[in-house]
């Protein structure tokens, strides 16, 4: 459409609307109720511009072909003056005290030359609510805009705020009212970030001190990889604030990475290196870098020249960045000459790379998260984004709120499961029933896609063979839900144009891992919703911020970066010629596996990067035997962790906000990290400590900057060739494979041919097998362990934030038939024993879980979860079922109180 903006010609897409066209002319009109990511309500009326004579919002008036639009039309700007300065007469002066760049009702003022309203109105006095940590509530500068309602609603998909009262005493409540700190609000922080008067705010951007400099980089929670501004003031963070063109966030963000920084400044950073050099019983000292190093590097090499190459086992890090992960591979195999390297993606998403390689090619997903723009249906399976992935949560609510399906696969009543078409509640452990249920409906009921299927997929033969024997009532039997639950799930997902398959641990983390992430992988195939140009394909939710980053650089002890075989003699031969060294054909060992041999005497030292694998590994007085087994434990991380407290040489190291590098989140985005603060004290990057001790140990890693290693990486490694750190600030995210630097990233893959050896998808024939470990007489609850929105992993950084505040201990979900068996209230104490330990827990009754199951985390070192969880693994992958340990319960009858507990988690948090 063209039309004009005073004298200015422009031209807008259809569906445009004034506002559109005026900014697009580079006119300026003020706006109050206005975001551009939420409907438009055109109440305020400060929008006003004159079209044909008339005074129009330009916020709801669709733009059309042919209009004269006039900005300063005298009509317009007197009746948005007027409408302002009746606003601001009920407002306290201070409304118009608040800097114009945090108030866009002091610069719409500003616009019309306002200072002060010519109207005397009445003022309320509504007081204020500081109650939450994060969310503070001026009621008496709010002007009942529902700008932070739109957000709650159409972003978030909360529904926590509303308007309440009538007239001049409206104003917003969370909630029904109460305090804000009880009310449902998940923090997220977009009603604060909307809010045009000053009325939401925040404690880091209220304060009226000025910023020093603003950063983006990438946040350090979970795998979404949010894009984040970090404001500096005086060597701390001031506020984050999501950016708004961050490609997976569109400015949002949820309250770990938006809020909980406080942990940079906690006084219980490690600052130098610490070293225990009187056996196990004597303390950790503070000792110097040197001195540190020295001890560090002679016993390692001692070891390495005693013992062998291979009685050293290495854990790389998730939390580290890629450069990070690409010199800890590269450490383990040139330095110490071993392939003992692993990370923690072998124990939540180590069945994803495989399985996923094995069904279409390449170790992530299939898509770019903005295809799930284009879904008409969306089957979620094992996973809960509203917590764990909270901005992929909000993204999914959105879709779901503009019509899209929804399928919920999942033990627990999740809260996405609330908006569901289908809850299929399935019990822990039946995934793979469950699909190849869902399989034979889709094969039986005519929405399998054959011409796909012949032309594009092996394998049919032989699941349809499978399939024979499970038959839908019987997956729905081993799955404990009625067989038109499962049905009415394989239906819809079957009749979607362009579903989309969302998955999380819940598919990976059982003694059948792999199998659960094909026969999941099956039903995309199926339908001809992979590798096609409309697709929306599957995309596997990684936990850690960059558990997919870390795998794709080779802290595998089966691959080197890039998913390339240690097997393979022509591979090693590349990278032996780059780095100068031999590296092992022989594949070295899994986490677990290391923990195995340390007990057995075969490894002698663990070198463990920033995993506090004594708080979050399976069976972890296993692990604490393994350690108390070792020579030698060396160990970075940012705080004394569990695992700290068992080793002999401790680095100091930093967190993401102070880190260089890249991450790559869940759908395959490289993505940049930039230092936002200073390390305090002696503190470093796992890049320089990797550095110096190799120096120590007489050897030089080459790449001396995490941009150079990113270029090393880039030479060697097929899926990033065309991804480096310049291209990367220049350009933006990058999806790998990206292989060469004048190629886009492929954000959808698979469009001409699978990246199998046949150059099709492979459909997998899996039967259902029992878990690892079943509850029986002695053991007759099931415990499933996962993530609670506000913490994150072993806690070690959102406990020290004022998240902490928001949930200070953890409780076992209980549901209440279970709790009125055993005679429980809420908050009552209950120890819960399994084969391997006993730890206590207050109960919280919920009926998301059912009778029978129950829910906790391990985010606190206090009720230590994995001393509890089973050490059966995945027969491909050996990662742990976490999903599914055997527990009793037995009722503390006079024992200390869930104060006492909080008493505990107190101490922890300073
Ligand atoms: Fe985004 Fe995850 Fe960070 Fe939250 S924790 S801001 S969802 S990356």
């Amino acid at each position: 459409m063209r039309l004009s903006v005073d004298t200015i010609r422009v031209e807008v897409a259809s569906g445009a609307t004034v506002l559109d066209a005026v900014r697009a002319a580079g006119a300026v009109v003020p706006t109050l109720c206005y975001d551009e990511r939420l409907t438009p309500q055109g109440s305020c009326r400060v929008c006003l511009v004159g079209i044909r004579g008339r005074a129009m919002p330009a916020c709801t008036t669709p733009a059309a072909d042919g209009m004269e639009i006039r900005t300063g039309d005298e009509t317009a700007r007197r009746s948005a003056q007027l409408a302002l300065e009746l606003l601001v007469s009920q407002l306290p002066a201070r409304a118009l005290d608040i800097p114009a760049e945090r108030s866009e009702l002091v610069r719409a003022c500003q616009h019309f030359g306002l200072t002060r309203s010519r109207f005397d109105g009445a003022t309320r006095d509504a007081g204020a609510d500081h109650s939450h940590p994060y969310v503070k509530l001026d009621r008496d500068l709010c002007i009942a805009c529902s700008r932070c309602v739109g957000m709650c609603a159409e972003v978030q998909g909360t529904f926590a705020l509303s308007l309440a009262g009538r007239g001049f005493e409206t104003v917003v409540v969370a909630g029904t009212g109460g305090p804000w700190v009880t009310s449902p609000c998940v923090a997220c922080g977009g009603c604060v970030d909307t809010c045009p008067s000053g009325a939401l705010s925040e404690p880091g951007l209220a304060d009226p001190r000025p910023i020093g400099r603003t950063t983006t980089t990438t946040c350090g929670y979970c795998g979404v990889g949010c894009s984040l501004r970090v404001h500096e003031r005086d060597g701390s963070v001031a506020a984050i604030t999501p950016a708004h063109d961050g490609p997976v966030n569109r400015g949002h963000a949820c309250v770990k990475g938006r809020f909980a920084h406080a942990f940079t400044r906690s006084r219980d950073r490690l600052t130098t290196p610490l070293v225990r050099d009187g056996g196990r019983d004597s303390p950790l000292r503070p000792a110097s870098w040197q001195e540190a190093l020295t001890f560090a590097a002679t016993r390692l090499a001692a070891i390495r020249d005693r013992h062998g190459p291979d009685a050293i086992g290495m854990i790389s890090s998730a939390r580290a960045t890629n450069e990070e992960n690409y010199l800890a591979q590269k450490f383990a195999r040139a330095v110490l000459g071993t392939n003992n390297i692993d990370n923690c993606s072998r124990l939540c998403h180590a069945p994803s790379a495989v399985g996923l390689a094995a069904s279409f090619g390449h170790a992530g997903g299939t898509n770019s998260v903005d295809d799930l723009d284009h879904t008409d249906c969306i089957l979620i399976a094992g996973a809960n984004p509203t917590e764990a992935h909270p901005v992929i949560g909000a993204r999914i609510k959105q879709l779901v709120l503009r019509g899209a399906r929804l399928i919920v696969i999942d033990p627990r009543r999740i809260d996405l499961a609330e908006m569901a078409d289908v809850h299929v509640q399935a019990r822990p452990g039946s995934n793979v029933a469950v699909f190849n249920g869902i399989a034979r409906v889709l094969l039986d009921e005519g929405y399998a896609d054959q011409d796909f299927l012949r032309s594009r997929a092996s394998g049919l033969a032989e699941l349809t063979a499978l399939l024979a024997d499970h038959p839908p009532d019987r997956a729905a039997r081993l799955a404990g839900v009625a067989p038109e639950t499962l049905v009415a799930a394989a239906r819809l997902y079957g009749a979607a144009r362009r579903p989309a398959i969302v998955y999380g641990l819940g598919i990976t983390e059982h003694a059948h891992g792999t199998d659960g992430v094909r026969t999941l992988a099956n039903l995309a195939i199926l339908k001809g919703a992979v590798g096609t140009p409309d697709c929306c394909g599957v995309l596997s939710m990684r936990g850690q911020n960059n558990v997919q980053g870390a795998s794709d650089m080779g802290a595998l002890p089966d691959m080197l970066p890039g998913y390339q075989r240690v097997t393979d003699a022509g591979v090693r031969a590349r990278f032996n010629r780059a780095w100068r060294a031999e590296v092992p054909a022989r594949p070295g060992l899994r986490i677990l596996d290391m923990f195995a041999s340390a007990i057995a005497g075969r490894v002698r030292a663990m070198y463990v990067i920033g995993e506090d694998i004594a708080q979050t590994d399976p069976d972890s007085g296993n692990v604490r035997r393994a350690l108390a087994a070792c020579d030698l434990v060396v160990n970075h991380d940012v705080f004394l962790s569990t695992t700290a407290e068992h080793a002999d040489v401790v680095f100091p190291a930093v967190p993401f906000l102070e880190k260089d590098g890249t991450f790559v989140n869940f759908d395959r985005r490289v993505q940049r990290v930039r230092p936002a603060l200073d390390p305090p004290g002696q503190a470093r990057s796992d890049f320089d400590i990797l550095h110096l001790l190799a120096r120590a140990m007489g050897a030089d890693l080459g790449c001396p900057t995490p941009a150079d290693a990113m270029a090393e990486c880039a030479t060697l490694t097929p899926t990033f060739a065309g991804i480096s750190h310049a291209r990367l600030d220049r350009d933006g995210p990058l999806h790998w494979p990206c292989r060469s630097p004048d190629q886009p990233g492929e954000g959808r893959l698979y469009l001409d041919s699978f990246a199998t050896p046949d150059g099709r998808a492979a459909l997998a024939a899996r039967p259902y097998l029992p878990p690892g470990e079943q509850a029986d007489t002695t053991f007759p609850y099931v415990l499933i362990t996962g993530r609670r929105l506000v913490h994150y992993n072993s806690g070690s950084m959102s406990r020290r934030t004022p998240n902490h505040q928001l949930r200070p201990h953890e409780v076992l979900d209980l549901h209440p038939d279970d709790a009125a068996r055993l005679g429980l209230a809420d908050g009552d104490l209950v120890e819960v024993t399994s084969r391997r330990a006993t730890v206590t827990y207050p109960v919280h009754l919920t009926d998301t879980v059912t009778p029978g199951q129950l829910f906790t985390t391990f985010s606190f070192p206090d009720t230590p979860t994995n001393a509890l969880t089973s050490d059966a693994t995945d027969t491909d992958t050996g990662c742990p079922e976490y999903k599914i340990t055997a527990v009793s319960l037995s009722p503390v009858r006079a024992g200390r109180r869930v104060e006492s507990r909080r008493r505990t988690a107190d101490r922890l948090w300073r």
